[in-house]
């Protein structure tokens, strides 16, 4: 049986030290969280954050637009915001409701503001291994296996998914940390004769079911991003944990990995913002 990646224990004391330090500051960070529309996984996932701040002592505002407020109205607040002294982070909930263009929203947010870190500045500078923020999902995987010792050195990592904000720059992460990398994605031919190939196996797709046993290499370490919703309401990844982990060294579990990892990380970033 596999040792299990608590991020859930790890991400608890992480939001322990940032409240340390902002107990330490002069003013505490403030962070504005917009949300467009009435997605319901947004609202959990903005809530989230929302209690993630009180509990680091984070000032957290939450600006509620209704989906119909239009480009213009949310690009000026974008501006209010970057302008506000007390607003040291700021983040757009996605996915924005259809018909906004993300990139245009997403590249007026400030680069010194942009918690997320989706700003064409700051994944440029990912990609130099030169970065203030990073992104907070890969952040918290990397923070993971630092925290059990897995070291991506030398070691084949396998990411499936190659989004812009997960898979891409979680690939570029592990390279800055001396792994050799392979991407996949929806149009690779033989998912598995890749996945088995991997000593670290990272999957941030949104599939139930999508890597079973077979198709992990014995003793791997899995790592699971995905997050979906059972016809039960239940939460669970990408990998079929109960059969991988029979096969692999070290796993995380969903829920409890890599999502409250991903929420540690927004509250350090935010703590650096503001710094
Ligand atoms: P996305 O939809 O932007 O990207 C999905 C990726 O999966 C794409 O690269 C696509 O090519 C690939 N893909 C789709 N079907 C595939 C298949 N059959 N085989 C191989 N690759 C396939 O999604 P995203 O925003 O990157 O999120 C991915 C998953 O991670 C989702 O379940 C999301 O909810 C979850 N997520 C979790 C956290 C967290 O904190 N745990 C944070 C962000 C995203």
């Amino acid at each position: 049986m596999a040792i299990i990646l608590d991020g859930k224990a790890l991400a608890k004391s992480i939001v322990k030290e940032v409240k340390t330090q902002v107990n330490a500051m002069a003013e505490p960070p403030g962070l504005a969280v917009v949300i467009v529309g009435d997605n319901p996984a947004s609202r959990v996932y903005v809530n989230n954050k929302k209690k993630d701040c009180q509990a680091c002592g984070i000032v957290s505002t939450e600006y509620a637009l209704p989906e119909d407020v239009g480009e213009s109205k949310l690009l000026a607040l974008i501006d209010e915001l970057n302008q506000s002294k007390d607003v040291h982070g700021i983040l757009v909930q996605l996915p924005l409701p259809e018909g906004y263009d993300v990139q245009k929203i997403i590249q007026a947010i400030s680069p010194l503001k942009d918690v997320d870190a989706f700003h064409m500045l700051n994944v440029g500078r990912i990609f130099n291994g030169d970065y203030s923020f990073l992104p907070c999902t890969p952040a918290g995987v990397i923070e993971l296996l630092d925290y059990y010792n897995i070291d991506p050195k030398g070691k084949h990592c396998v990411v499936v998914g190659h989004s812009n904000i997960v898979g891409k720059p979680m690939a570029m992460m592990l390279l800055h940390r001396h792994a050799t990398v392979t991407v996949c994605h929806i149009h690779t031919a033989d998912l598995g004769f890749h996945t088995r190939q991997a000593d670290i196996l990272v999957c941030a797709v949104g599939k139930i079911g999508l890597i079973t046993g077979d198709m992990v290499k014995p003793g791997a370490v899995v790592v699971d991003v995905g997050i979906n919703r059972r016809d039960d309401g239940s939460m669970c990844g990408d990998v079929d944990f109960e059969a991988v982990s029979q096969v692999a060294s070290h796993i995380t579990p969903v829920p409890g990995g890599v999502g409250p990892m991903t929420r540690a990380m927004l509250m350090r970033n935010t703590v650096m913002a503001a710094n």
